[in-house]
């Protein structure tokens, strides 16, 4: 990936106090010149996209399991045991990806298949390129409550629907900066404008998609009341990828952490977002 960076435009055009002395070479303006650097940065995706797995079908669906941190980034560590999110979240995409694959119904990719670190953009900028038609990116949430419990789906949305869903997405949105530097770079005017240009129906695709992820979770692990929220989350932000982010349970919950930390409470996961995903596309279809 290569950011370009735009350092000036010049205009060699005369002031009017200098008009007289200036020759006539210079009267009339020189076309404007722009000068370009580009810096390359470290990204993971522009060395090529995730590796596809399931069906050599271009015709079935994409879903982009997107395992939130890695790398430097562990995300939240939990008291109990000291579990990091990152490796849950990578254990959860790998078992949602075989649940999906058994379906055969479905294609599916990882934005990390390792312990790496990824910028927030290319997350999201991965399943765009791959035109997916669903990106879930999986979560473990950590609060100073102990009793705080259960999964919660985020969508997206400029105004948080509370001052705990724009916390946590303030949290997850700085997986992007490093001793100060913002990786991602994407300025607040960007995310504003990326928000103008989101067709309606993908906030609708995402919204409907959250609603039928909860149903199918409700009796496979513990979910939160109220438990579809909304807030800015830059991971969430392709405008025309149908998008959520689902926070699986609290690492500082000791009985979610035995759940997600646990094959049998990954594969719990793993189902309800499975048959959610079979339901959303099944009822795509039948709606054509
Ligand atoms: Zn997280």
């Amino acid at each position: 990936m290569l950011v370009t960076v735009l350092i000036a435009t010049l205009s060699f055009a005369s002031t009017p106090d200098f008009a007289g002395e200036v020759s006539l070479a210079f009267r009339a303006e020189p076309p404007k010149r722009r000068y370009e650097v580009s810096a390359p940065i470290r990204s993971a995706v522009a060395k090529g996209l995730p590796k596809i797995s399931g069906p050599d079908d271009n015709s079935l669906p994409l879903v982009v399991l997107d395992a939130g941190h890695g790398g430097h980034d562990p995300g939240a560590i939990s008291p109990h045991g000291g579990v990091r999110e990152k490796d849950v979240t990578l254990a959860i995409a790998r078992s949602i990806r075989s649940e999906l694959l058994k379906t055969g119904r479905v294609r599916v990719a990882l934005t990390r298949e390792g312990d790496q670190f990824l910028i927030l953009q290319d997350r999201y900028g991965a399943a765009r390129r791959m035109k997916a038609d669903l990106f879930i990116s999986i979560h473990a949430d950590s609060a100073e409550n102990p009793g705080a419990n259960g999964g919660t789906v985020y969508t997206l949305s400029e105004v948080a629907s509370d001052r705990e869903a724009q916390r946590l997405a303030s949290r997850e949105n700085k997986s992007d900066i490093i001793n100060g530097v913002n990786l991602g770079g994407a300025d607040a005017s960007v995310s504003s404008i990326l928000i103008d240009l989101t067709q309606r129906e993908t906030m609708n695709v995402s919204a409907q998609f959250a609603k039928l992820l909860l149903r199918e979770a409700t009796p496979n692990m513990r979910i939160r009341t109220n438990s579809h929220r909304f807030a800015s989350f830059i991971v969430l932000k392709a405008p025309d990828t149908p998008s959520v982010l689902f926070e699986t349970g609290y690492l500082s919950n000791e009985d979610d952490v035995r759940f997600l930390a646990s094959e049998a409470g990954r594969q719990k996961v793993a189902r309800s977002v499975a048959s959610a995903v079979q339901v959303h596309f099944a009822r795509r279809l039948a709606a054509r």
